[in-house]
């Protein structure tokens, strides 16, 4: 049975990088029938931020990654918050000290320091190690602070990584680790072993980041006899200038991206594709197709961008496939910003501006011209292709108005019947009188819809009336 897990320490708010992780273990559990499971990692309590667990509840909630595991819905293997499990730790620590893979340190902080400063050693000189079984037993018996350090053996640790491939280090670059810490509670790192093999973890999905601590992971396992999971490390994730994303960085947060107006949908489709590509080119994806199609082994080990312009352009794609109605609610307090006009059809407003913009907020600006006339330039009624200038336009909307006013059909079809035979008689395409009449009804450059939709929406009298001011421009 495969089972994932998104294990977040509540430090900050999600950002990309973040919920990409969590979304490549939501979508392997997902595509192998599998359990999905969150776990609050919150054993590094002087970088707890409350307002962070909440965050990473509702940013999953709302896109849509529902865990089967974890905290407020339980499962067989909780507590899902490590502060919670603190109990669980601390034997199997003793019991690597008992098999010789770990020791009791009881250096102090002003000892460490010292090591670090003068003989310019960033590792643990292992002065503990040489300890005999009385001196600690006294020692601790005395109740004096203490930690456990992991005995990292002589040797090269080698481990199997899904997208970087066979991994080697030599065993001479890692310290002895701290897994306990002097306030009894476990490192992050060893927290992270016993909580994965507890939980039954199959596949462990995470940042680059974690590649170089890998292999003292490894070695965790190895010393308890336990299996090792599949690991996952995802590519690197920058900016478009290069710099790694990052919570510390003040890069966008999810919840900063939404609050922006980007769809959840959007960001999740943005999010499977920073590292991984289905085999064809398609990008456009919902988060049940992706269930079905990804694969581990298209993640790519090259570093992937996080594009805020592609990312827009993604976000008014998923618009355009909102069905009509959905979109229609969430335009509305933006339609109704920009017109005023009694009588307003919000949802056929809705329904011009969907296929055009990029996001909600954006389609006031659209049809703001329904309730006032911008100020526009005469250089408008120019078009290369509809072949108009303004001294065609002048006279277009002189043809226009002699038609238009004495129309009794003003619809959609009457409307174009009116102005193509007025086109024809005078000589005129039906381009270069559609098009003046557009510029002088919306005096904007691009429209939601035609020229004979705007009259339709105007209605008569302020149709003429904008007509008339455009020829005393004109
Ligand atoms: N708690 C770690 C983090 O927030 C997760 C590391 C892991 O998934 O193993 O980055």
């Amino acid at each position: 049975m495969v089972r994932t897990r998104y294990a977040p320490s509540p430090t900050g708010f999600m950002h990309i990088g973040n919920l990409r992780t969590a979304l490549y273990e939501y979508l392997i559990a997902r595509k192998n029938k599998g359990v999905f499971i969150l776990r609050i990692e919150d054993t590094d309590q002087s970088r707890y931020v409350e307002s962070a667990e909440d965050a990473i509840y509702e940013t999953l909630k709302l896109t849509g990654l529902t865990f089967d595991e974890g905290p407020g819905i339980g499962g067989d293997f909780g507590p899902y918050v490590q502060s919670q499990r603190k109990a669980d730790y601390l034997p199997h620590a003793q019991s690597l000290v008992e098999k010789g893979k770990a020791y009791y340190c009881f250096c102090e902080k002003e000892r460490l320091d010292g090591l670090a400063d003068e003989r310019g050693l960033k590792k643990y000189d292992r002065h503990c190690l040489g300890l005999d079984a009385p001196e600690i037993r006294q020692k601790l018996e005395s109740g004096g602070a203490y930690v456990i350090r992991q005995l990292i053996p002589d040797g090269k640790t080698t481990f199997h990584d899904e997208v970087f491939g066979e991994i080697t280090i030599d065993n001479q670059e890692m310290e002895d680790q701290i897994l306990i810490k002097s306030d009894g509670m476990p490192t992050y790192n060893f927290a992270n072993v016993v909580d994965d093999h507890a939980m039954k973890i199959t596949h462990v999905v995470r940042g680059s980041e974690y590649l170089t601590s890998t292999p003292k992971y490894k070695l965790l396992y190895e010393a308890l006899g336990w299996e090792l999971p599949l690991y996952v490390h995802l590519p690197l994730l920058q900016n478009t200038e290069g710099r790694k994303i990052s919570k510390r960085h003040g890069d966008a947060s999810i919840p900063q991206l939404l609050e922006m107006g980007f769809l959840p949908e959007a960001i999740i489709n943005y999010a499977a594709l920073l590292g991984w590509s289905p085999t064809d080119n398609r990008e456009v994806f919902t988060l049940a197709e992706l269930e079905n199609i990804f694969e581990p082994k298209n993640i790519s080990k090259s570093p992937s961008t996080f594009d805020m312009k592609k990312l827009t352009w993604m976000n008014a794609e998923h618009i355009k496939a909102l069905p009509p109605e959905v979109f229609a609610e969430m335009a509305l307090p933006y339609l109704q910003a920009s017109v005023a006009k009694p009588g307003t059809d919000y949802a056929y407003l809705a329904k011009l501006t969907q296929p055009r913009v990029s996001f909600a907020k954006d389609c006031g600006e659209l049809v703001d011209f329904i309730d006032a006339l911008p100020d526009y330039d005469i250089e408008l009624y120019t078009h290369k292709k509809m072949k108009t200038n303004p001294e065609i336009a002048k006279q277009a909307l002189e043809v226009a108005l002699t038609a238009l006013k004495p129309l009794a059909d003003w619809t959609h079809d009457g409307l174009g019947a009116a102005i193509t035979s007025a086109a024809e008689s005078n000589g005129l395409s039906k381009g270069q009188v559609l098009w003046p009449i557009r510029t002088a009804l919306s005096g904007k450059p691009t429209t939601p819809c035609g020229a004979t939709e705007i009259c339709e929406i105007l209605g008569k009298d302020e149709t003429l009336c904008r007509i008339e001011k455009g020829l005393k421009k004109l």
